[in-house]
């Protein structure tokens, strides 16, 4: 019983966390980590980093890229 405790509470914790990061946009692009703009014009509330296009949430994978 504390085994099966101790293992849903871990499955309950990552799926929190990766919650946490799907409903925040990364603030820095994930392949450069040059801080992501808003824009570009045409598509509001997306970010994007200027340097290579990367775009938020068009890009943005939160499976690979949580916690960077
Ligand atoms: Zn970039």
């Amino acid at each position: 019983m504390g085994s099966w405790w101790a293992l849903d509470s871990v499955l309950k914790e990552q799926a929190a966390y990766l919650n946490y990061y799907r409903s925040i946009p990364p603030v820095a692009c994930p392949r450069c980590g040059t801080p992501l703009t808003n824009g570009p014009p045409q598509a509001e509330a997306v970010l994007f980093c200027p340097n290579d296009g990367w775009q938020y949430p068009r890009d943005y994978d939160p499976e690979s890229m949580a916690g960077m």
